[in-house]
């Protein structure tokens, strides 16, 4: 009797090559185990046995492939590795505790004292702390510049530059930027393109097809999808995940089995998930620019989004982020936050649930008034993460703060 394949093995690459990221989603790196259990197996374990003294001397020597310790081994932790890799294209993957910790890994690996970093303003407000507070600490140098302006990136340049960081589409006005022209600026300089493909996902967006040399993923936002874990994982060529794998073995910053069997999970219904977002979002950014008490609305699948054609050659999709303004400031964009019931107040994004947030007092909260004024950070700005709720239902619920804007307007509020 022959049987398909061998028990206790990955699905062989070599089956899944060519297939989309919708099968791979769904598929790609599953564990399974003598039960020969359909759903993908979770290893609560800190520690693997030995059959022998001499397989553990192996194991440690690194003669054999095998588990030893979850910091560094854990099968369900490796399963989900292999399905993000699978699905951004990638060689490798490392996954880490949180997407601070899978940038961490990057530049404690891949950096030291005296180089320079170019990152973009916009990228999320912790990255922007760990460059310029910590990172400065340990003698790498960052220069902050405009996503979409490539004169800044080019001017920030030095001899010393050894790494460009950026995430497109921005949070929260949704900038693009232009891969490919900063991946040629990373290979005439000897640096390395990193990519935060935070909000696009590798359904949406594949930054290694444009040039991006590493792909850095908070895992906590659109892979689970519904609010559960923090995690975070790391995509790149062999040689240099190996690195970042060594510093992970070294320093410590492990994705749990646990949470990674919850990504593993999410995964599945990501190429879905993420239809729905985009559909629901760019719907919703269409009927916002038509009502009376918004200003503007930053959306990359609107026509008339200054990036919308750069937006449509690089990914298959807008995404589940927008923003908009109201006619006001800072108490018409609260009054209208206030207003809605069945939408989150919550500055998370990427879950299946809508949320809605007022980034200058939060997520950008720690910018001075003139970095906010730079960045776009405006009083009057609303961001909302659309979620997979009924696109109707989720109109009804803004309405609620158009009607608020009025009675404030009125003053019967
Ligand atoms: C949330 C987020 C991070 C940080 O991820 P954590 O999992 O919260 O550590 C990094 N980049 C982007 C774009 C994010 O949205």
């Amino acid at each position: 009797m022959t049987y398909r394949r061998e028990e206790h093995v990955l699905i062989p690459e070599s089956d899944l090559e060519g297939m989309s990221v919708d099968t791979l989603a769904v598929r790609a790196g599953q564990i399974r185990t003598g039960q020969l259990e359909h759903s993908d197996a979770i290893f609560p374990t800190s520690s693997f046995v030995y059959g022998s003294a001499a397989q553990a001397a192996a194991r440690f020597g690194g003669e054999e492939p095998g588990n030893i310790y979850s910091r560094f081994t854990n099968p369900t932790v490796q399963a989900f590795e292999s399905r993000i890799a699978a699905m951004e294209g990638g060689e490798r993957a490392v996954a880490t505790s949180s997407g601070m910790a899978a940038i961490l890994a990057t530049c404690m690996a891949l950096l030291k004292a005296g180089d320079h970093v170019i990152c973009s303003r916009g990228v999320f407000g912790t990255t922007n702390v760990l460059f310029q507070k910590y990172l400065a600490k340990f003698g790498v140098d960052t220069t902050f510049v405009g996503l979409t302006d490539m004169s800044q990136w080019q001017s920030a340049v030095r001899p010393e530059t050894r790494m460009l960081f950026i995430e497109t589409p921005t949070n929260p006005l949704c900038e693009v930027a232009d891969m490919e022209a900063l991946c040629g600026l990373a290979r005439a300089n000897d640096a390395l393109f990193v990519v935060d493909n935070c909000f696009c996902t590798p359904v949406l967006q594949r930054p290694f097809e444009h040039g991006a040399d590493i792909i850095i993923h908070s895992a906590t936002k659109y892979l689970d999808g519904q609010g559960r874990c923090v995690g975070g994982v790391v995509v790149g060529p062999n040689k240099l995940m190996e690195e970042v794998y060594g510093f992970l073995r070294s320093a410590g910053p492990t994705l749990s089995p646990f949470n990674a069997w919850v990504f593993l999970k999410g995964l599945e219904t990501l190429p879905i998930r993420m239809r729905a977002h985009c559909d629901n979002a760019l719907e919703l950014a269409t009927w916002l620019r038509g009502q009376g008490d918004v200003d503007q609305v930053f959306y990359a699948g609107l026509p008339d989004h200054p990036q919308h054609e750069l937006a449509k050659r690089q990914q298959s999709g807008f995404g589940g982020v927008l923003s908009f303004t109201v006619k006001g400031g800072r108490e018409e964009a609260w009054a209208f936050i206030d207003a809605t019931r069945m939408i989150s107040i919550t500055a998370n994004l990427g879950d299946v649930k809508t949320t809605i947030t007022h980034p200058a007092t939060t997520t950008h909260g720690r910018l001075s008034p003139e970095d906010k004024q730079q960045a776009g950070i405006t009083e009057n700005l609303v961001r909302v993460s659309v979620g997979i709720e009924a696109i109707e239902d989720l109109k009804t619920d803004l309405q609620r703060g158009f009607e608020a804007l009025e009675n404030y307007r009125q003053g019967t509020v």
